[in-house]
């Protein structure tokens, strides 16, 4: 391609709100043949809202949500917004309810949150949380994740004073015209993956919807990275999708980067491509460029 082309394809690219830093990142686009998606905010819309609770033991709602929403309210996760925000419904009568302190609050990156609250422990996360805090999960647990994790919702687990109490369930929907931007790729011969933090349950049922059949699971944002190096060392050219902190690594490993707009700025700064729109069809809008710009016009 001249320098004139690409220079014609970049412009055409930020005329549709797909960010191109580069000539280098328009011409390795073309090559792609393989694109790890994350999930959470990438896939889906990333608002994920509590669809049931489900109480293992007998205590009142509103009691419940206070002593989540006391814990929660000190993350900044997308799930913890969540939570903290269903957990108002109980408190109607107040504008801004005041949650009850929380003390020794602990954030643990990708398992949840502890904190003291009336004099109690609270840990609300995932099984991983509760495992290694020593949180017997019975049977009948096990059958609600299951369930919930089937119906392509993440459960969330919530521990008082080491006893499991209750599992909300949260689900965070695909974004429309997702499942058809898969196939789309497929036709154009680009191999979907899907790699997220979330569980495999939920992870795998999310994947079903989508038409996606290679997923990884429960990944730190390392593995994320070294699930991109790994596939370009089978020889793929690998382009990464993604919105958050945790997805940056990946980001910068692949080929192409593309964050996906309304992400993070620290996303945004490690990407190659940014889709300003959000939107995933951009996806195959910024492949289509530089194929037009590499194949066609020399
Ligand atoms: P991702 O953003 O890719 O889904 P994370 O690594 O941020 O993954 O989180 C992984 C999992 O850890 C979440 O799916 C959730 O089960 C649990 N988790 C993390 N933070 C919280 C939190 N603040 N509250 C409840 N659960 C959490
Ligand atoms: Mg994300």
């Amino acid at each position: 391609a001249t320098p004139t082309a690409v220079m014609v394809g970049t412009g055409v690219g930020a005329s549709q709100g797909v960010l191109i830093k580069g000539g280098q990142a328009l011409e390795r686009t073309h090559k792609v043949n393989c694109i790890v998606f994350d999930k959470t905010g990438t896939l889906t819309i990333g608002k994920p809202v509590i669809v049931n609770t489900r109480l293992l033991k007998s205590m009142v709602l509103r009691e419940f949500y206070e002593l989540v929403a006391a814990s929660e309210v000190n993350s900044e996760h997308p799930l913890a917004k969540a939570v903290v925000e269903y957990a108002k419904k109980f408190r109607q009568e107040e504008e801004s309810p005041v949650w009850p302190e929380a003390q020794d609050f602990e954030s643990i990156t990708g398992q949840g949150v502890r904190a003291v609250v009336r004099n109690k422990e609270v840990l609300v996360g995932n099984k991983r949380l509760m495992l290694e805090r020593n949180v017997a999960i019975s049977i009948d647990a096990e059958e609600i994740l299951a369930e919930t994790e089937g119906l392509a919702q993440t459960g969330i687990l919530v521990a008082i004073d080491k006893e499991l109490i209750g599992i909300l369930a949260i689900s965070d929907p695909l974004k429309p015209g997702a499942r058809e931007v898969i196939s789309i790729l497929k036709s154009m011969k680009v191999k979907s993956i899907v790699v997220t933090g979330d569980n495999w349950g939920t992870a795998n049922s999310i994947a079903k919807e989508v038409g996606i059949d290679t997923v990884i699971a429960e990944a730190k944002p390392e593995h994320k990275a070294e699930k991109v190096k790994e596939l370009q060392a089978e020889g793929n050219i690998v382009a990464m999708v993604g919105d958050g902190i945790n997805d940056s690594p990946a980001l910068v490993a692949a080929d192409v980067g593309m964050a996906i707009g309304a992400g993070t700025d620290i996303a945004i700064e490690a990407a190659d491509i940014v889709l300003m729109k959000s939107n995933l069809e951009d996806v195959i809008t910024a492949i289509d460029l530089s194929r037009t710009t590499f194949f066609r016009i020399r």
